[in-house]
């Protein structure tokens, strides 16, 4: 019996564990807080990613460890990796925890990035906004999720705010300036890569973000085949370098046809929840077939699917279970302003069929706002 450790006990370890289950995996999760989510369904350590008892217990009871969370401290993830096999490994978490360092590795490999400065000072922020312009945006390098750490400067009038809002996080977790891009489209590309180096991606997902987090996710995106082949190569040559094992996401801004690279995600991404039920194997299973040297499973899409984000709050479940291809994701997490709790995905075998599926989801949840992008996207 194969035991799988997550660090990280979020809705991410739950739903890898879920899709676990067939493959007679055993799962133990590690997180500070008891009552995480994932808990539901796998056995716990609890404890702080920092703490070595709780460090030590959790590697004494599992065959192999990855994670839900992608800022596990990179000294426990090699603290860790000095007992058991740790995918992805602590040196790729290392990259994709710091803005700075990802973009650096972006540019080396000639994947096209928006501007950006390292700011270590207030000095330093001065000549950033002078060297890229306004608008930009100033963010932590390390930590921030679902758009938090960050500041947008619309004038130079806001490079004050700007700095009152941030400046005290510079020593700490460290800063970086990056031009704001007036995108038409935001795209990821979810992919995974075996310990063999084997690479296969989903299809290009079409991401609609709301105050900095994500509401809708389509697949397939609306994008030709050269634009995502050359996304696809722009995430192989990322996993080559990283030498990356598992799955990830590259996210990717898209202005005038061209791409440039925002982040990576060193795990499986909420982009990437559609493969649940709109994909042949999901993110979730491939994720655990790759950390565990197991051959990775057919990426390709089953029809079209529109991924809808819960955020707050569960709605009532009813229209997305009346739904053909509606299926339903409450993560049994309790309400709060701002938080991930559930999803629904929408999936059907024509796109006209999935815009009025969306229709009928708005309409029936009062969430118009939410499905609008998406069934535009899928009229034109
Ligand atoms: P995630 O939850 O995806 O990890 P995050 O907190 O790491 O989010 P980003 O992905 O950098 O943050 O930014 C969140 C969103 O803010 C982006 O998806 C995009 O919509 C917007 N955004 C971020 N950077 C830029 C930029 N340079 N230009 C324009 N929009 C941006
Ligand atoms: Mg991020
Ligand atoms: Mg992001």
């Amino acid at each position: 019996m194969t035991t799988v450790g997550i660090l990280g006990g979020g809705q991410l370890a739950r739903m890898m564990a879920l899709s676990g289950a067939p493959l007679g995996l055993r799962f133990l999760v590690l997180d500070n807080v008891a009552d995480a989510c994932a808990g539901q369904f796998a056995p716990m350590v609890v404890g702080d990613y920092t703490d070595e008892a709780a460090l030590a217990e959790f590697a004494s009871r599992i065959d192999v460890a990855t994670f839900d969370f992608e800022n596990v401290p990179a000294s426990s993830a090699e603290w860790l990796s000095a007992r058991v096999p740790v995918f992805p490994s602590p040196r790729a978490l290392a990259v994709s925890q710091d803005r700075l360092a990802e973009k650096t590795l972006f540019r080396e490999l000639g994947i096209p990035v928006p501007g950006f400065v390292d700011v270590p000072d207030r000095a330093a922020l001065d000549a950033a906004v002078a060297e890229l312009g306004t608008p930009c945006i100033l963010k932590t390098r390390r930590l921030g999720y679902d758009g938090k750490g960050q500041f947008r400067i619309k004038t130079m009038a806001d490079v004050d705010a700007a700095w009152d809002a941030l400046g005290e996080q510079a020593a700490r977790v460290g800063l970086i300036l990056e031009a704001f891009v007036p995108f038409q489209r935001e795209l990821s590309v979810v992919a995974v890569r075996g310990r063999d180096g084997e690479f296969r991606s989903w299809p290009l997902t079409e991401n609609w973000h709301v105050d900095g987090v994500l509401s809708a996710s389509l697949a397939p995106a609306r994008v030709d085949a050269a634009m995502a082949a050359k996304a696809i190569a722009h995430a192989r040559a990322l996993a080559e370098a990283m030498d990356y094992v598992g799955v990830f996401a590259l996210e990717l801004f898209c202005r005038d046809g061209e791409l440039l690279a925002n982040e990576i995600a060193p795990r499986v991404h909420n982009s990437g929840h559609w493969t649940i039920e709109g994909a042949e194997i999901s993110q979730f299973q491939n994720h655990l077939r790759a950390v565990l040297g197991l051959p990775l499973g057919d990426t390709r899409m089953v029809g079209h699917a529109c991924m809808l984000n819960w955020i707050g709050e569960m709605p009532d479940a009813d229209a997305v279970l009346r739904e053909p291809g509606g299926h339903w994701h409450d993560y049994g997490k309790s309400a709060r302003a701002g938080r991930k709790v559930g999803h629904a995905t929408l999936r059907a075998d024509a796109q006209a069929e999935l815009a009025d599926a969306l229709q009928r989801v708005g309409a029936a949840l009062g969430r118009e706002a939410q499905v609008l992008p998406v069934i535009h996207a899928l009229q034109t």
